[in-house]
């Protein structure tokens, strides 16, 4: 912790500057106390780390215990000086007792307050849930900001998002998913962009480095939209599942898919050119989109017959069994309705399928099963058909916006 109280009230923060004598005289003649607790604490004053104030061992407080590293100690005080830099009032660690929390930094931003959470740490995904509930029901909105060494870079464009850090992504104006990363080392900010997801713990993304004084709150709250472009990359990954499917040690889903690609006599290699493409509701699926697209186009050529219109709530049920067996599955998100997310997944593919001519919209919102899936006769052929899809794709524009 950064800060602490003296027995008469008085608060003592690390964010003020001290000269190592004052703090050492005044731990002499003082107790400090926490100041959600007021049990006594240790002021730790050490040359490598963060100057900083501990429970005594074996001292329960409401604010469950978290070990502090003192990259996490240096960057919340970082995060405070960076607000109050730009002009903005903010608060270390402040206090809430109504939801017993504790956020890392309390900011107000055009007379809205704003939890800062800086998680350097893993968290899990309840706990997260929890602490982001709680800032909710008090007004407050929350900010998830990652550590710099959360960053899990793979290749170029290629990223490992793990667990609670796909629920820590804001949204930009145009749906597209971004992640906000601090360095407390090189006190530099990073944003990932454009995160499009397409396996359980990968995405392709794109990466804007700045140092701390050239970056702004503005700037972290409504990002400038990123304009690279992801196709190329995607591509490659749509190589890639056509060539190694699948993997040695299969999921469940692939090798469900396995299953009803043999029986439809199609080589696992080949399966239809519209299936593997990325839509904004991918965000909070954690099956492939090559998997699941596939199982449903299986569905819609299975039991339409061309030039027939359908519902869009035929195909949620031919979707809802293979979510009700775990063969489809969802990443934990506190907004998520299952109902609603099925919905969303089968509209916003079905508008791709409109756009590959798959399907054609009619008037009264129903929707023809115009022309049969692509499926290509050797696995060449599917990177071609992959190529000219993905140019169509290209120029329809995304953002159907998923009510959260
Ligand atoms: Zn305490």
């Amino acid at each position: 912790m950064l800060t602490a109280v003296l027995e008469d009230g008085t608060k003592i923060s690390m964010a003020d500057k001290w000269f190592e004598s004052e703090l050492k005289n005044l731990r002499k003649k003082q107790q400090f106390k926490c100041p959600v607790c007021y049990s006594s604490l240790i002021l730790k004053l050490g040359s490598k780390r963060q100057w900083h104030f501990a429970h005594v061992q074996d001292q329960s407080c409401r604010i469950p215990y978290e070990p502090e590293s003192s990259y996490h100690l240096k960057g919340k005080l970082d995060i405070y000086h960076w607000l109050m830099n730009q002009g903005i009032s903010a608060a270390l660690e402040m206090y809430l007792p109504l939801i017993q929390q504790r956020p890392d930094v309390l900011c107000r931003v055009n007379g809205k307050l704003i939890a800062i959470e800086y998680q350097c740490s893993s968290l899990s995904e309840e706990l997260y849930a929890e602490r982001t509930k709680g800032y909710y029901r008090m007004g407050i909105t929350p900010i998830w900001i990652l550590g710099g060494n959360r960053l899990r870079r793979k290749q170029t464009d290629l990223y490992q998002i793990l667990g609670f850090e796909w629920n820590a992504a804001r949204f930009n104006p145009v749906d597209q998913a971004y992640l906000t990363y601090y360095c407390s080392e090189s006190t530099s900010w990073g944003l990932m962009q454009q995160i499009t997801s397409y396996s359980a713990t990968k995405a392709l993304a794109e990466l804007t480095v700045k140092k701390s004084h050239s970056f702004s709150m503005k700037e972290l709250l409504t990002p400038n939209e990123s304009t690279s472009n992801t196709m190329k990359s995607w591509l490659k990954i749509k190589k890639n599942w056509r060539y190694q499917c699948f993997h040695p040690h299969p999921s469940k889903s692939e090798l469900l898919l396995k299953k009803l690609l043999y029986q439809h006599r199609i080589p696992p290699g080949q399966f239809p050119c519209e299936a593997g493409w990325f839509i904004s509701v991918q965000h909070y699926i954690k099956t492939s989109p090559y998997v699941w697209q596939t199982l449903l186009l299986l569905q819609i050529s299975h039991h339409l017959t061309l030039h027939q219109p359908f519902s869009l709530n035929t195909l949620e049920d031919q979707l809802t069994p293979f979510i009700m067996r775990g063969v489809i599955t969802f990443r934990d998100h506190l907004q998520l309705d299952l109902t609603e997310m099925i919905s969303q997944m089968v509209f916003e593919y079905i508008q791709l399928l409109v756009s590959f001519a798959i399907v054609e919209k009619l008037t009264n919102g129903d929707y023809l099963y115009l022309k049969p899936i692509s499926l290509p006769k050797t696995v060449e052929q599917a990177n071609e058909m992959d190529q000219s899809l993905a140019n169509i794709k290209q120029n329809t524009p995304n953002g159907l916006h998923f009510q959260r």
